[in-house]
């Protein structure tokens, strides 16, 4: 959106509102004690909903003409898929751009399942997950299809963990006798808490929903282009400002902003384009799943109620989604795996020691119910794109781009679920100067020593 369109806007009262949040948010630290942090991220969200849905889209092209789209997006993972719509939805001439085949399974947003679950230590995550659910059964209704499964989530890890006792109580999960619901399913030792909410799990059918946002993308609009693999992003002629997109083929597309969501390839890509160095590092894990034990098949399973799940004991956080797409089989996994270069992945042993953590885990918590002998029935290599601190990176790239170039990245094993309000936040910062604040995302929070910074765990 031009700055004239911004002045236009300065005049709307839903506008108004929208400005007068972002500078009290720009005015204080995430951490406020006036503006709680959760708080405040839901007040943005919510604020850039309602100016999205008050103000007409019209405007967003008007002054952008001279380029070949107002926002060309590249990557077509769940990042950038939610991101094309949202663009394309404001009435934004946006190109999508993906190097592989859409749905491939090389980088992180493949296969048939990813967990979402209000349950998380941060508390300025909860509140993300809350307006996610939104978005999701939003565009289940606008596409006709069903990619969530909602399921009961518990959390469970020794009393003393803080991790599990802040997650269960940013959820609302009460206590529960784990052993007497799930019909001794999970053998939990003494000493550990194990807490419930009815409410806050669920499995998202991870190929099913980048297929939803895509198809909703073209169906607003937006161009999808596959096998288009971006290996230039520079600066636009002129003073107007504006990106010039290259690719491998030698096609060259000019836009007003651009969208960066590559994942894993992160790192790579903005440091060839910007020359910024972001510390996004690729990890190789895999999803794992495992024969249930013959007779236990249906308690396990999604619709006999039984919940996706995390137990935080560290140095192992492990998480499951009941059994669902293959019957049958459980998924159970580990948060985190060895690293790796995106390029150049050992397929075969490159996981590490991942599936022996997850057997050790399943052999201590479900002996009776799941089979660890023999190895997992299933293994399918992913990405994690991991940062210090686990939190994400939505930030505009700055230096020569300054705010033409919008990147999320860094979602550490637990954006997935997030996914259509990152596409959300990262479409308005596109395309509205005014744009949202999220100090915590920011790329300069790395700078200096922060390469450790503490990191509450995030999970998934
Ligand atoms: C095993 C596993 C389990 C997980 N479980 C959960 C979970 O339960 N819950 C949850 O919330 N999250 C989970 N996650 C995390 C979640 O899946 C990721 O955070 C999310 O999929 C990241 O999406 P993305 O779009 O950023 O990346 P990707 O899906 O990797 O998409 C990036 C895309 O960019 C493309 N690309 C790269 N370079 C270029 C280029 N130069 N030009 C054009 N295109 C390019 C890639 O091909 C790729 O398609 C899990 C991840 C893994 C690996």
């Amino acid at each position: 959106m031009g700055l004239a369109t911004v002045r236009t806007l300065r005049s709307r009262p839903a506008a108004r509102r929208f400005l007068s949040l972002c500078s009290a948010a720009q005015a204080c630290s995430p951490f406020s004690p006036k503006i709680s942090a959760p708080d405040l991220i839901s007040h943005l969200f919510v604020s850039t909903l309602f100016l999205a849905m008050a103000v007409p889209a019209a405007p967003v092209t008007a002054g952008h003409r001279r380029f070949d789209y107002d926002v060309i997006v590249v990557g077509a993972g769940i990042m950038g898929s939610c991101a094309a719509h949202a663009a394309a939805s404001r009435g934004a001439r946006t190109l999508l751009l993906e190097r592989f085949d859409l749905l491939h399974g090389l980088g992180s947003s493949h296969g048939e399942s990813r967990t979402i679950r209000d349950a998380y230590a941060d508390a300025r995550y909860p509140p993300m997950v809350r307006l996610a659910r939104r978005l999701w059964a939003d565009a289940e209704a606008e596409s006709g299809r069903r990619v969530l499964t909602p399921t009961p989530l518990l959390s469970m890890g020794p009393r003393g963990n803080a991790a599990v006792l802040a997650a269960a109580r940013n959820a609302g999960a009460e206590e529960v006798d784990v052993v007497g619901r799930w019909g001794g399913a999970f053998r939990v030792p003494d000493g550990w808490v194990a807490a419930v909410s009815d409410h806050g799990g669920g499995v998202l059918n991870a190929a099913e929903a980048v297929k939803m946002f895509q198809a909703l993308a073209v169906k607003k609009g937006a161009v999808v282009r596959d096998n288009a693999e971006v290996v230039d992003i520079g600066k636009g002629p002129g003073v107007e400002g504006g990106v010039v997109v290259a690719t491998s083929a030698g096609e060259v597309f000019s836009g007003a902003k651009c969208v960066v969501t590559v994942g894993a390839w992160t790192s790579k890509l903005v440091k060839s384009v910007a020359g910024v160095d972001l510390p996004i590092e690729p990890l190789h894990t895999m999803v794992l799943y495992w024969r249930i034990k013959p007779g236990h098949e249906s308690e396990l399973a999604a619709d006999a109620g039984f919940p996706t799940f995390s137990s935080y004991c560290d140095p192992q956080f492990v998480y499951s989604t009941p059994s669902l797409e293959c019957p049958g089989m459980i998924k159970i996994n580990y948060h985190g795996g060895p690293p790796c270069d995106p390029d150049e992945r050992d397929f075969v042993s490159g996981g590490g020691d991942v599936v022996e953590r997850v057997a050790r885990w399943i052999d201590e918590f479900m002996p009776g119910h799941v089979e660890t002998a023999g190895g997992p029935v299933e293994r399918l290599p992913c990405m994690y794109s991991m940062t210090p601190d686990e939190d994400f990176v939505i930030d505009f790239l700055g230096g020569e781009f300054g705010e033409d170039v919008v990147t999320g990245a860094g979602f550490s094993g637990h954006g997935f679920k997030m996914g259509p309000v990152v596409g959300f936040i990262l479409a308005e910062m596109a395309m509205d100067e005014a744009g949202v604040e999220l100090g915590h995302f920011k790329i300069n929070r790395f700078d200096g020593n922060h390469m450790a910074k503490d990191k509450d765990d995030k999970g998934l």
